[in-house]
């Protein structure tokens, strides 16, 4: 797992654009097909041939002056539990402030580095009175410029000082779960019942201690690590920071776990963050699954139900009819062990291995099914394919022209692999060359 730097401080400093600037984009804006804006708050840059993750603690503050510096001390205390090291940046064109001297107070009763960055300094007068911030009782001061990228090199420089030294710990090998979903459809609900369901064993297992929020299980005979993107966020009073966390913990989670369980509830339904996280999850090739939480509430159930339910969330994202779906009441520990069942035969299918000729007489008998069209006067062909890698899964296809290759007829390939191999769960990867 990478060290993980935060950056806090009061709305308006600048902290979006130097948080932009860390990651190498000028705008970190992301705009989905939802017609949703958001910002970005989790990424991952690198400085003297280190890498380490950036959490922007920006955004989500609410104007009143009382909430707000509620909202800030919590979102500091965030920042503290989620990172090795804190940046605090300030605003030189405004000066010391009074949230500003909260903030440092806070940051000054505690043990992790905090380096002081006094933003808005453009030019020379600027940078002069960034000295004024030493009132804040911070000794790692920088001025920089977020906008012009002025002084950020010294400032990085002595970010990666502080980074933890030595190899980052080995990775482990077990199968990581993610959690993932809003707030209260019951995440903590399932990661407790998991880790008390008697068929399961929670487990001590060496490298794996250094966020102390995963959970290792033994269910069946095979390990796993939970990962509870829920915990903390109990303790926050301020709804703008509910979001923030869990906006914070689902795309840290995301990146770091195998298989990806979005928790749904049930009487809420399916909506377009739910669509985001999923699509979010597919993005970096991690096994998916749905949980709809919370059946006992369904009422009048029959044989039906749950393939409604299914409908209507396949209708809703066409594109992700490859995710399995189970339903479960995380309160009455109905079905729960399930998600276990599902999330290991999601393991399987991620490292699943077609042999190259298998894979060809099966392309054969596609292309006989379908032939492939015309384009410019020529056929166009696939000559060889081939399954590069798994866990996850890559095929690659060698082609005459494969700009030509129409999109449908991508999707008909996948179609047809997913129909003949499964890989349910799985996002699959294929790579089309020139042959
Ligand atoms: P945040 O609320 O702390 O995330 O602040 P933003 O990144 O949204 O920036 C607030 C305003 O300050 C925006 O209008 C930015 O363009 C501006 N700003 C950010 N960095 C700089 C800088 O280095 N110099 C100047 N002059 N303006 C900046
Ligand atoms: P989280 O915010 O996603 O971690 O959700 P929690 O696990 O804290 O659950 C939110 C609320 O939903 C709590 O009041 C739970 O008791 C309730 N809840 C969780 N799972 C179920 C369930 O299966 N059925 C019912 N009826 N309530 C549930």
């Amino acid at each position: 797992m990478l060290p993980v730097v935060s950056i806090v401080g009061r709305p308006n400093v600048g902290k979006s654009t130097f948080f932009n600037r860390l990651l190498g984009k000028r705008k970190a804006i992301v705009h989905d097909e939802y017609g949703v804006t958001r910002d970005r708050h989790y990424g991952e840059t690198f400085w003297n041939g280190r890498d380490f993750n950036v959490i922007d603690t920006g955004g989500y503050l609410p104007d009143d002056m009382n909430v707000m510096t509620v909202g800030i001390r919590e979102q500091v205390h965030i920042a503290l539990e989620e990172s090795d090291i804190i940046i605090f940046v300030v605003d030189v064109e405004t000066g010391v402030n009074t949230l500003d001297k909260a903030v440092a107070s806070l940051l000054r009763e505690q043990e992790k580095p905090v380096i002081l960055v006094v933003n808005k300094a453009d030019n020379e007068e600027r940078r002069l009175n960034a000295s004024e911030f030493y009132e804040l009782g911070i000794e790692d001061l920088y001025p920089i410029s977020s906008i012009s990228g002025m002084g950020t090199g010294d400032l990085l420089d002595k970010v990666t000082e502080y980074l933890p030294e030595g190899e980052p710990e080995p990775e482990s090998t077990l199968p990581k779960l993610a959690f993932i979903g809003r707030p209260n459809v019951g995440k903590s609900s399932l990661f407790n019942a998991l880790l008390q369901d008697e068929r399961s064993i929670v487990t001590d297992i060496a490298g794996t201690t250094r966020d102390s929020l995963n959970s290792n299980l033994n269910y069946n005979d095979k390990d796993y690590i939970l990962v509870d993107t829920a915990g903390l966020r109990r303790r926050t009073k301020v709804k703008e920071n509910v979001e923030f966390y869990s906006t914070v913990r689902t795309e840290k989670a995301i990146r770091e776990c195998d298989i990806a369980i979005l928790i749904v509830d049930a009487m809420q339904g399916f909506d377009a963050q739910d669509k985001r996280v999923l699509r979010e999850a597919e993005k970096f090739n991690k096994g998916l699954m749905i949980v709809l939480n919370k059946w006992d509430l369904v009422p009048e159930k029959d044989t039906n139900t749950v393939r409604d339910f299914e409908e209507y969330i396949y209708t809703s994202v066409p594109q992700l009819s490859y995710v399995p779906i189970l339903t479960i009441s995380a309160m009455n520990k109905q079905r729960v062990h399930k998600v276990l069942d599902m999330a290991d035969l999601v393991i399987q299918e991620r490292k699943k291995e077609i042999s190259t000729s298998e894979f060809n007489d099966f392309i054969d008998q596609m292309l006989g099914e379908k032939p492939l069209p015309m384009k410019r006067g020529q056929q166009l062909k696939i000559t060889y394919a081939t399954q590069v890698k798994s866990d996850p899964p890559v095929f690659k296809f060698f082609m005459n022209s494969p700009h030509d290759l129409p999109p449908n007829y991508r999707k008909y390939i996948e179609n047809k692999i997913r129909q003949r191999f499964g890989f349910t769960g799985v996002p699959i990867t294929m790579v089309f060359r020139q042959k």
